[in-house]
């Protein structure tokens, strides 16, 4: 391995061309020095050299912390997602960062780097893996502080949607259970309120999601495990409010199900629990990043609000030009705010105010706040700009402006956008 070879890492990177209907498989250079990355196209053709795709360039939101499988960035307008390392020294390099002290050849290269990782807010262990969870109807009411438990177990969400789940998408997660005397009473405890699936982030993913969610039945947990989320939110060996995959294997496959990485010849997934009867919110990237979507959750429900939907999204740019056109000429920052959307996972909400009395959207505008987070800390300080804003563009919500937008604007999120 030469010198240049070792400043950089490689990664296998896909694109769901939706247009082509077809998923574009890239290899993607990541070079330390200077953050830029350069990507090739592999072809099918066996034997085709992969093409060039993108020079040299530095990307926006591309650095080292992004840099795990799994991680999902934005490259000219094209949602890209790592999907794998593409060679064995980046594996390893990313895998056993802590033996690179050792290993690494290049002293400078090598502080470079641990310096940088230090240096990232939003560092996450690397060598990171997936799997998958779902809060069950009976734990949906508690979602926020759920999900508050989670972040602070370190799991980082990388996908997550409610669903309505019918009879054939229980089959389907729970085949091994065919014919089981208790697969009637799974398929009625989770037919009757949307469920919440997640795409979980961490190091040994499956087993440490696992041992968090407890025994099967939450009696037990409680004096096996009683800080378990089964032990905590679930009443017997039926309700038990969360699932988990039990091993890599089921964890593929469930993942698959809910968050298939391409709609190209797929079963449909789960229907989202939308109803396009609320009004629209939308938590922004940066309220993401710093972990507030607990506590953003837990202040619309003290609000009156329920929430029926909640889906992330990475939001590709053109998406993000729409949404925000009418503010286009109209308010500086309409392109910092394109921007904003665009830097990483938001996650869309449908908000219904009090069981559906009262008008959801002005009732919802107020519980959000001025645009300006500082004006807001001042006139209305109770209000969710004003609690977890920071500027006129990453001021945590999106809210939907006037009422004849909301119908739209909550179409365009649950029905539209995948
Ligand atoms: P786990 O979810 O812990 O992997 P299983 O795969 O054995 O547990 O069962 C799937 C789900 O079916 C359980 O989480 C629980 O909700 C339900 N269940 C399992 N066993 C019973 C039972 N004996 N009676 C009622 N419900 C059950
Ligand atoms: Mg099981």
């Amino acid at each position: 391995m030469n010198g240049y070879e070792y400043k950089r890492c490689s990664f296998l990177v896909e694109w769901d061309d939706e247009d082509a209907s077809l998923v574009r498989k890239f290899q993607m250079l990541y070079y330390l020095e200077d953050d830029t990355i350069e990507l090739y196209e592999l072809r099918k053709n066996k034997g085709a050299r992969p093409r060039l795709f993108l020079k040299r360039t530095r990307v926006a939101a591309v650095n080292l912390g992004s840099m795990h499988v799994g991680s999902t960035f934005n490259v000219m307008g094209r949602n890209m997602r790592i999907s794998d390392f593409a060679d064995e020294f980046t594996r390893n390099k990313l895998g056993k960062l802590l033996q690179v002290v050792d290993r690494c050849v290049d002293r400078f290269v090598e502080l470079l780097f641990i310096i940088e990782v230090l240096n990232q807010d939003d560092f996450l262990p690397l060598y990171l893996k997936r799997t998958f969870a779902m809060l069950k109807p009976d734990a949906m009411d508690r979602s926020d502080e759920i999900l508050n438990l989670i972040k602070d177990r370190g799991f980082k969400i990388v996908n997550m949607k409610t669903v309505s789940l019918d009879r054939n998408d229980i089959l389907r997660l729970y085949k091994e259970h065919e014919g089981k005397p208790f697969l009637g009473f799974l398929v009625n405890y989770l037919t009757t309120s949307p469920c919440l699936a997640m795409e979980l982030v961490a190091e040994n993913a499956v087993s440490h999601w696992m041992e968090f969610v407890g025994p099967t039945d939450s009696e037990r947990a409680r004096v096996e495990a009683p800080g378990s989320l089964r032990a905590l939110y679930g009443r017997d060996k039926g309700y038990n409010a969360v699932h988990g995959s039990k091993n890599e294997e089921d964890s593929k496959r469930e993942l698959d199900i809910f968050f298939p990485s391409t709609q190209v010849g797929n079963l449909s997934p789960p229907r989202t629990s939308a109803t396009l009867e609320g009004t629209l919110c939308i938590v922004k990237p940066h309220a993401l990043k710093e972990g507030h979507l607990g506590s953003i959750l837990q202040e619309i429900r003290k609000g009156g609000f329920r929430v029926i939907a909640m889906q992330m999204f990475y939001v590709e740019r053109v998406n993000a030009e729409e949404l925000y056109e009418v503010y286009k000429g109209v308010v500086p920052e309409y392109a910092d705010m394109v921007d904003e959307l665009t830097q990483g996972a938001c996650v869309a909400l449908e908000v219904r105010y009090d069981a559906n009395v009262g008008d959801s959207h002005s009732r919802f505008r107020e519980l959000a706040g001025p645009r300006d987070p500082d004006i807001a800390r001042h006139i209305e300080p109770s209000t969710l700009r004003a609690k977890f804003g920071k500027t006129r563009v990453e001021n945590a919500v999106h809210c939907t402006d006037i009422p004849e937008d909301v119908v739209s604007e909550v179409e365009y999120f649950f029905l539209m956008l995948q």
